[in-house]
């Protein structure tokens, strides 16, 4: 199918959920994607913040491939040695003891928003059951997901939203400790907010946080769908700081492409999802598990996160660059390893957007107007210079009214 037959069937038979950019891709490897046409793009959102391996990672597919004619599925009735190999490696990346595989970022949320409150009422008391959320937070597409969001955007409409949220200004510890109550279980936040603009949490905010739940004796739940997996440049972003949650989530980049979302926790809290207490038919199942096992260790044996803050460093003095030659189009630039955030000043983030994608780069938005790149974390150093350059193109047309 040639694109404009692609778009109109889309047009006719998809949800219009999405405001989608005229193009679909056909192939993909490394940084790069192809579309229907062959038309050559370099990819500087990876599915936002999915494929840290890049398209197509010859391990992974060829873990897919075995696994999709071995044997695809089975339930969670019985025992999967890819899923429980996957959870062992997950742990020793991490805090960790146990891990619950479900299929999403927001079915990992929701996972750790039922923990928290059976936690909440085995051990802090029948009414602990709500929870603290940030402003500009990000949780999720479902029910519960969408009221731990704190964005007015993403509930319009669905009310009544879930009972048991309360809602602070992100990087404000003091908003925090007013806003425990006995009848709070836990905080969930994210340790960068990611679709909120791509907000870094402030020198010491986590380690406060921590210390506060302690105090309170409530969870820290962090939310790291976006920042895990490498993106920050530490398997977990976390662990930038000196800190440990007690239930983590994580997804997007765990399956580089494939669906699969995890719950995590530690024992001491995991305990209380028994048998029959949570469940998902597709959690973790061998061909989920094979690709985000394939994954993880590719990650692992290939030293990749290591190198993630350098070229994130390179990619920051390239975007400073930038903005001394673009001051009145660029603002606020903020980013840790390879998730990047720039505040546009007048001009909108969509034009400049779009203005990459007719160059045949992808880079994407976030918050309320702010530039977000998030590379594949095995982008070299040309391949950032390539995009500098196409942005430099696209800002000087803005520039002179002719995007
Ligand atoms: C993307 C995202 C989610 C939702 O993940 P889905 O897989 O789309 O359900 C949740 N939290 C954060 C921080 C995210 O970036």
């Amino acid at each position: 199918m040639n694109s404009e037959e692609i778009f109109a069937l889309t047009e006719n038979f998809i949800a219009p959920t999405y405001k989608r950019f005229p193009v679909a891709f056909s192939r993909g490897a490394g940084v790069k994607l192809w579309d229907a046409e062959g038309n050559e793009y370099l990819d500087c959102l990876a599915g936002i913040a999915v494929c840290n391996l890049g398209h197509c990672h010859p391990r992974v597919s060829a873990a897919i491939a075995a696994q999709a004619s071995q044997l695809m599925h089975v339930s969670n009735l019985y025992h999967i040695e890819f899923q429980a190999r996957l959870a062992k490696i997950l742990c020793e990346l991490s805090f960790a003891d146990k891990v619950f595989f479900c299929n999403s970022g927001a079915e990992a949320n929701e996972a750790a928003i039922k923990l928290a409150r059976r936690y909440g009422h085995e051990v802090l008391g029948e009414g602990a059951k709500r929870i603290i959320t940030m402003h500009r937070s990000f949780h999720g597409r479902t029910m519960a997901t969408i009221t731990a969001t704190g964005q007015k955007k993403v509930q319009t409409g669905y009310q009544p939203l879930l009972e048991g949220f309360d809602y602070v200004p992100f990087n404000d510890i003091e908003a925090v400790a007013a806003a425990i109550t006995e009848k709070t279980c836990a905080v969930l936040v994210e340790p960068v907010q990611g679709e909120g603009g791509v907000i870094l949490p402030a020198v010491d905010y986590l380690n406060r946080l921590r210390g506060l739940c302690d105090e309170r004796k409530i969870l820290l739940i962090l939310d790291e769908v976006q920042t895990g997996v490498g993106r920050t440049g530490t398997f977990f972003a976390h662990q930038h700081s000196a800190i440990v949650p007690d239930i983590m989530t994580a997804a997007k980049a765990l399956g580089n492409g494939f669906p699969i979302g995890a719950m995590l926790a530690s024992d001491r809290v995991m305990h209380y999802f028994g048998p029959g207490s949570h469940g998902s038919t597709f959690g973790g199942n061998p061909l989920a598990s094979a690709a985000a096992l394939a994954t993880l260790e590719t990650l692992r044996d290939e030293k990749i996160v290591d190198r993630v803050i350098q070229t994130g460093t390179f990619l920051k003095v390239g975007l400073e660059r930038l903005k001394q030659q673009f001051p009145e189009i660029i603002g606020d630039i903020r980013g840790l390893g390879l998730m990047f955030g720039i505040d546009l000043k007048d001009v909108p983030v969509a034009e400049v957007v779009g203005a990459c994608l007719e160059r045949r780069l992808l880079v994407g938005s976030a918050g309320d107007n702010t530039l977000r790149f998030t590379p594949p974390l095995i982008i070299d150093k040309s391949e950032i210079e390539t995009m500098l350059q196409i942005l430099t193109e696209v800002l000087k047309d803005v520039k002179s009214g002719q995007p």
